[in-house]
């Protein structure tokens, strides 16, 4: 019998390792190319290649490792036009918005973290504070890398959201392996060219094709995992690493509020609004995905919202400005997408603009406008992640911050107002890892600013020092230059020291 399964599971695994993925444009339907499935077998030979190539990109130092990314960044200008036309095609998105992260972010990130890395991972002297025991000692902490880094990726932005994780785990002196959504993994690809041609050397940054069941085999494999995509997904990834005793950061789903206060410029925040809710078509984990407004407000705000959708272009990216929103990347996001406003609307809201899929070529969302909702429908308290604003009439705000708090996420949040302490005072209430005022999203490409989620959005951060700190083990040194020949602690234990030593703690620490 054991002999039957073992066949089978031998089976299973040649039928995996024969497969393939194939990759679509959304926006027009056609299949662009196929990419292997990878399965745990494959997962393991790439893990032991990384973990032999991984000590000589470590011995590179930061000034080598540096190097590769600085070459990096310029070979991303030098070939721009690929890098966007990859994006473009496997995700349906604009050229602008596959500029705006997936290019700029990530030379933005190539050159941070190359300048960044050795202030961030140099050792730091701790002070020993009053500690009698510790004085005179040296006391220091260092970081090394963990070894292997696991990324898994989501669709949205196929390389900001997947290589730029990737790029403080690699000037850590980790190895590393990428696993992308298995809807835009073309893009992953190119990195591997781009790295290989700026001289990474082999195995150092792999990218492993494949499904969920790849991800999870990568989970089994690394040192450290770095997960973006949903929160279903994230808890099964966290389980996971619990299991395999590996450290694990989540950067999960958002239901992000935007507060309009009555002293709002309501043309900038108007613009905003149909800005930071439609561009990527929605699809972008920090989107605005729901607008509490208050009453004096309301109506000009909402007007200036619905005209500025309704003069949306969308449909297949034909070139540079031809459009403005793109594609639906996930399949079934359509489906969340319409089933959000269909409910929406059958308990009382009203579609102000959009309002439908459009699937005749490719697939595509409306950009749509919804108002007269409150929070026993979907669009205000799920993920809906597309071309959908849902707006909220409020009375004050406080009644903004409670409402905004109301959610099972908290990733990011906004308020809008002229009185910036007054936009402070609420973003210090508000229960999200970022709070930006008068603005949203663009806190992502402050580097040095951590971003990541509360609640249900997330576990950890990225940017800033612990950006790059979380892809290493820490280790503590504690160094005695110089001491007794036998510390008033030691054998052997005599009454008369015993209570000395006592006394003279009560003295440091007793009131
Ligand atoms: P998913 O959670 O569906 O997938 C994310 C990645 O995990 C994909 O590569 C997927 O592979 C892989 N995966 C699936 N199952 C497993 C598993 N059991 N173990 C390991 N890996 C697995 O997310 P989406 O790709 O649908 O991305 C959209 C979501 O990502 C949204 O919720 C969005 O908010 C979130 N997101 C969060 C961001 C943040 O910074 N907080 C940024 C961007 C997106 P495959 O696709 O091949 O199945």
């Amino acid at each position: 019998m054991a002999g039957v399964e073992q066949d089978q599971r031998d089976a299973d695994a040649s039928d995996r390792a024969a497969a393939t993925i194939a990759v679509e444009n959304p926006a027009t339907g056609a299949v662009i190319r196929t990419v292997p499935l990878l399965g745990p077998a494959e997962l393991a030979d790439m893990a032991r290649r990384a973990r032999a190539a991984q000590p000589g990109w470590e011995a590179l130092g930061f000034g080598g490792r540096g190097a590769v990314m600085h070459r990096a960044r310029e070979w991303m200008f030098d070939n721009a036009d690929r890098v966007i036309d990859v994006v473009v095609e496997e995700t349906g998105k604009t050229r602008e918005d596959a500029q705006l992260a997936d290019l700029l972010y990530v030379v933005t990130a190539l050159a941070f973290w190359a300048r960044q890395a050795e202030k961030y991972l140099a050792d730091e002297h701790v002070p020993s504070w009053r500690n009698p025991i510790a004085i005179g000692k040296k006391l220091i902490l260092r970081y090394e890398p963990f070894g292997l880094v696991g990324v898994i990726g989501p669709w949205n932005y196929p390389i900001a959201n997947s290589f730029g994780d990737c790029i403080p785990a690699l000037m850590a002196g980790n190895s590393v392996i990428l696993k992308p959504s298995e809807v835009t993994p073309l893009s992953s690809l190119l990195i591997v060219e781009m790295l290989d041609e700026c001289g990474i050397g082999p195995d150092v940054f792999q990218v492993a094709t494949g499904d969920g069941d790849t991800g999870a085999a990568l989970i089994g494999q690394v040192d450290c995992v770095m997960f973006t995509g949903s929160t279903r997904t994230g808890r099964a990834v966290s389980k996971a690493a619990a299991d395999a005793l590996i450290p694990c950061y989540l950067e999960l789903g958002g239901k992000d509020p935007m507060i309009v206060c009555a002293d709002a410029d309501i043309e900038r925040a108007a613009n905003a609004a149909a800005f930071y809710s439609m561009n990527n078509a929605g699809q972008v984990c920090i989107s605005v995905e729901r607008v509490y407004v208050e009453e004096p407000v309301y109506d000009e705000f909402v007007g200036r919202v619905a005209d500025n959708v309704r003069q949306l272009r969308q449909g297949p990216p034909a070139g540079e400005g031809t459009v403005d929103v793109g594609a639906v990347i996930f399949p079934p996001q359509l489906e969340i997408v319409d089933a959000h406003v269909k409910d929406a609307v059958a308990r009382g809201a009203k579609v102000l603009t959009g309002g439908h899929p459009h699937t005749e070529q490719g697939r595509f969302y409306e950009p749509t406008v919804l108002v007269d909702v409150d929070h026993s429908m979907a669009c205000m308290r799920e993920e809906t992640f597309g071309p959908i604003l849902p707006i909220m009439r409020i009375r004050d705000l406080d009644e903004g911050v409670r409402l905004a708090n109301d959610s099972e996420y908290g990733l990011q949040a906004s308020v809008w107002t002229r009185d910036v302490r007054r936009g402070e005072q609420a973003a210090r209430r508000l229960q999200a890892g970022v709070v930006c005022v008068n603005d949203a999203q663009m806190n992502y490409s402050a580097l040095n600013l951590p971003m990541g989620g509360w609640k249900s959005s997330g576990i950890g951060t990225r940017h800033g020092a612990n950006g790059i700190r979380k892809y290493c083990k820490t280790q503590s040194l504690f160094i005695a230059r110089w001491g007794l020949k036998r510390e008033p602690y030691m054998f052997p234990y005599r009454a008369g020291r015993t209570r000395l030593l006592r006394r003279f703690y009560k003295l440091l620490y007793g009131r």
